[in-house]
């Protein structure tokens, strides 16, 4: 895995689809473009942004990421908006 890679798993993107269709060296030369089109990501529960790191479930078909609501302090399902 690539530095530029490592970075987009880091803030938590799913690096597949947001690359797809970039070639490697358009993803290194449009990093920033990648990184500040990221999506908001909100608690199913209280529509609030995650606190601490969020955690990605790839074993079932859907994506799911599972983190703790910001407001509520519980566990959660998030989703992009
Ligand atoms: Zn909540």
């Amino acid at each position: 895995m690539s530095k530029i890679m490592e970075k987009l798993n880091m803030i938590g993107r799913k690096v597949d689809i947001i690359t797809e269709g970039y070639t490697k060296d358009q993803i290194e030369q449009n990093i920033e473009h990648f990184i500040d089109d990221e999506k908001e990501i909100l608690s199913s529960c209280c529509g609030y942004e995650p606190m601490g790191e969020l955690h990605y479930d790839n074993e079932s078909k859907e994506v799911e990421m599972v983190g703790l609501c910001s407001k509520c302090k519980d566990h959660a399902d998030f989703e992009e908006v």
